[in-house]
């Protein structure tokens, strides 16, 4: 039996069978042919799971740290990740050498391999709009598949990986394509997301000498920082809620009974309601149960304070989405992967 301590950023204590790791997709057909029968669960840094006890099976974990840009023309580059790179590296990578695109994406903990499972997005950007392929072992033929995005079915924070193919595959590496420009202006960045021109033309004052990569990256950091608790110290798994969406009707409702509601039209026609909103009316931000508790900055976020189990954790979420259906109607579904 292996702690899975060091493998979730939640920071609670749960065990699974073993953790093994693989460097690219042979690895990977090779366990899957020594252990026919177990059960698995490929992870990255566990960084939006929530363990809530025993994992009966193994963990599959990409040893893959190799960035490699396969592709160049005027226009744009391909990069090549194995599934076990750390994002932020990824990004910070991409701004030293002035490829454009994952900027607004900067600080995201995790893998490169999830960033295909969960479609990560942040300040108007996701995945989707990088990727170009994933490479996947087939855990029922044990075969190498590449498949292209358009084939993922990519939505907030969801994607086939997560759906249709859960259970289907391991990823071991992620192809991107990232915008090249002799000379990248301010022009060229995604600014629409709120707040994030002011934060931008801040950092610029502060950085005069740092290409608008550099200066947008440190800005997105900046703001990162002050909302979400930090990975290293506080235990979380980031949003533990999904923002949920209504139908027009149901939005116009609500807004009738609390006219301060904030509320945005979603492309479907549905409307987004923010779970941060709901949460804090339900008086939840900053409440605490023991070391399980509601960030006091941002009530999206649960944390653990130091000894909270996952159980607790869980428990928490519950009766958070106990009183959100009372009071709203709505259902809030989790974000995190509860195991
Ligand atoms: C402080 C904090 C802030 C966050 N902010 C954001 C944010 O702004 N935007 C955002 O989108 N997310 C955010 N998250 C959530 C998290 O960073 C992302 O979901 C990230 O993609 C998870 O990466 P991971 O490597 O830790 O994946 P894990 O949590 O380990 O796994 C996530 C899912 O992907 C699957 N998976 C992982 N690797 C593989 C693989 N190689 N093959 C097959 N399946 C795999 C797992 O089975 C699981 O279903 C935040 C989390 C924290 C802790």
């Amino acid at each position: 039996m292996t702690s899975l301590i060091e493998h979730n950023t939640f920071h609670v204590e749960a065990t699974a069978n073993d953790v093994l790791y693989y460097h690219d997709a042979t690895d990977i057909a090779k366990l899957l042919t020594k252990y026919p029968d177990a059960k698995i669960l490929p992870i990255g840094s566990g960084s939006n799971i929530l363990f809530t006890g025993h994992y009966d099976g193994l963990i599959f974990k990409s040893a893959n740290k190799d960035i490699v840009v396969t592709e160049q023309n005027a226009d744009s580059v391909l990069i090549r990740c194995g599934a076990g790179v750390v994002w932020d590296d990824f990004v910070r990578y991409c701004v030293e050498h002035d490829y454009q695109g994952a900027e607004n994406l900067s600080l995201i903990p995790g893998t490169c391999g999830a960033s295909a499972v969960q479609n990560i997005g942040a300040y108007g950007v996701e995945a989707k709009d990088l990727i170009v392929s994933v490479e996947a072992v087939n855990r029922k033929t044990r075969e190498t598949e590449t498949i292209e995005q358009e084939h993922i079915n990519y939505g907030y924070r969801t994607s086939n990986f997560k759906t249709l193919w859960a259970d289907t595959y391991v990823i071991s590496a992620v192809t991107y394509r990232l915008k090249v420009a002799t000379h990248i202006t301010k022009g060229l960045l995604n600014l629409t997301y709120r707040g994030l021109n002011e934060a931008y033309e801040k950092m610029s004052a502060s950085m005069p000498h740092a290409t608008p990569l550099a200066v947008l990256r440190h800005a997105v950091i900046a703001i990162r920082e002050q909302k979400l608790p930090p990975v290293d110290t506080i235990g979380s798994a980031g949003s533990f809620f999904m923002n949920p969406a209504v139908s027009t009707e149901k939005a116009r409702l609500l807004q009738e009974k609390y006219p301060d509601m904030p509320h945005y039209d979603n492309a479907d026609g549905t409307v987004k309601i923010p779970a941060a909103w709901l949460i804090e009316q339900c008086g939840w931000k900053g409440y605490r149960e023991g070391d399980a508790a509601v960030y006091e900055r941002q009530p999206l976020v649960l944390v653990n304070y130091g000894k909270a189990t996952g159980k607790q954790i869980l428990n928490l979420s519950r009766k958070i989405q106990n009183s959100v259906r009372e009071k709203f109607g709505i259902e809030l579904r989790t974000e995190a992967i509860i195991i």
